[in-house]
């Protein structure tokens, strides 16, 4: 029987969402109990009400301060204490739990699960750009606070239960799995007519708005790479990735001795969630297994770095290092977002993505010095400035 106080930030997106219901069913077949500290979700007050109801935590949060009297009425007659706004975010990742998720999406995750990093407690995190932003800073305050990251990323979870965390020397490579996304067999003539509609209908994996179209730019892949990088403490050069649509594979360790050891699953985050919320142990729940056989085949191929530019530019950023992997995330998280609001066509995106590198890197952008986290916020700030400047100048063009 697993048991933990938890909270979950980003409760009412796709992997908070699926965090609370894991626990419902590990609840329902007796092999786990939670306690739940805090949940903390955006504009969908009504969602966030009914897992509060459902969960009972001490405290409910929305980002947004304008709809805290609407989450405060939805909660009447509970116990449920209410907050809204950034810092009172922070302060429920601050709270003493045995286990967060940290499930908010964009850089807007980074400083919970900074605050959350320097409590000592279990970090599950799914926000891979605060890892991108800041990873080696964000891995050494969990470790000084005695806490424990666990990824969630289905490639990272992967890689973690194969890897020799004992002895990384005996590592060759890393290679991450990528489904290829919709556009996988879209030849790039039809790619410049791509709507959010058709970019957010993932293949395999039922995912949130902007992870959804990182996806379909195979950008996602680039963020993963640099969080893998950080995570397992790998040179780019030795993180490879291939494509292998049928999302079974969820990514290898080669060793040095020639012996590749892979993870694989159904694609369904909540095996990844369920392996961070009972790491070391294992909790039973209702799971899809495998079924081989009904399979019949996997299949791989390389990735299309043409018409997939994204994934290369990411590469480019981890080797240029220091401030360069939070300048492609902000970058790329603007250029997601504008094309999301029809405000930039799909093609567009690495564009933008390649422009603004390559700015930034003419202005000499760097971390200043400081908090780690308050530095990765001013270059995310100042890329966005940027990235915003050449979306409103590829407007001004066409
Ligand atoms: P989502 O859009 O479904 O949910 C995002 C959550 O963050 C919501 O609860 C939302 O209310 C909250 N949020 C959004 N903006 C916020 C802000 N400014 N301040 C505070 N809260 C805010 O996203 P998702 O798909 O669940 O992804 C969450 C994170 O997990 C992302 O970093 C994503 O890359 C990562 N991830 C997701 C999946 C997946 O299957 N969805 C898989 C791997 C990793
Ligand atoms: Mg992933």
């Amino acid at each position: 029987m697993i048991r933990r106080r938890i909270t979950v930030l980003g409760a009412t997106g796709s992997v908070g969402a699926s965090t609370l219901d894991l626990m419902a069913q590990a609840e329902a077949t007796g092999t786990g109990a939670f306690e739940v500290e805090a949940l903390t979700g955006g504009a969908n007050i009504a969602k966030l009400a009914e897992q509060a109801r459902r969960w009972r935590p001490k405290l409910a949060v929305t980002a947004d301060p304008a709809r805290l009297n609407d989450l405060r009425d939805a909660l009447s007659g509970t116990d449920v204490a209410v907050a809204a706004g950034d810092a009172a975010i922070v302060e429920a990742a601050t709270r003493p739990v045995d286990w967060i998720m940290a499930s908010i999406v964009g850089a807007a995750g980074l400083k919970s699960a900074w605050a959350a990093a320097g409590t000592g407690a279990t970090l599950a995190l799914a926000n891979k750009e605060s890892l991108v932003c800041c990873g080696p800073a964000l891995i050494e305050r969990v470790k000084r606070a005695g806490g424990r990251l666990i990824p969630v990323d289905s490639e990272h979870s992967a890689i973690f239960q194969v890897f020799p965390a004992e002895a990384p020397e005996r590592v060759a490579k890393l290679i991450l799995t990528a489904s290829g996304g919709p556009f996988r067999q879209t030849p790039r003539e039809q790619m410049v007519a791509i709507t959010p509609e058709q970019a957010v209908a993932h293949p395999n994996w039922s995912m949130g708005a902007k992870i959804s179209v990182d996806s379909a730019t195979m950008a996602n892949k680039g963020l993963e790479m640099i969080e893998a990088a950080y995570l397992f403490d790998m040179p780019q050069d030795r993180i490879d990735v291939v494509v292998h649509p049928e999302s079974i594979i969820h990514s290898l360790v080669e060793y040095v001795d020639g012996s590749t050891l892979a993870q694989m699953g159904p694609p369904d985050m909540r095996t990844p969630i369920a392996c961070a919320l009972a790491w070391p142990d294992r909790i039973a729940w209702p799971a899809q297994k495998l079924d081989l056989a009904a399979l019949g085949r996997l299949t791989f191929e390389a990735p299309d770095l043409t018409r997939f530019p994204a994934l290369d530019l990411a590469r480019q950023a981890l080797k240029a290092g220091g401030a360069t992997p939070a300048v492609f995330n902000a970058a790329n998280e603007v250029a997601a977002f504008a094309f999301l609001d029809r405000k930039l066509a799909f093609l567009n995106i690495a564009a933008v993505v390649a422009e603004t590198l390559e700015r930034a890197t003419k202005a000499g952008m760097a971390f200043g010095s400081g908090d780690a986290c308050g530095a990765a916020l001013s270059v995310d700030a100042e890329t966005r400035r940027m990235a915003e400047s050449v979306i409103a100048g590829l407007a001004n063009a066409a």
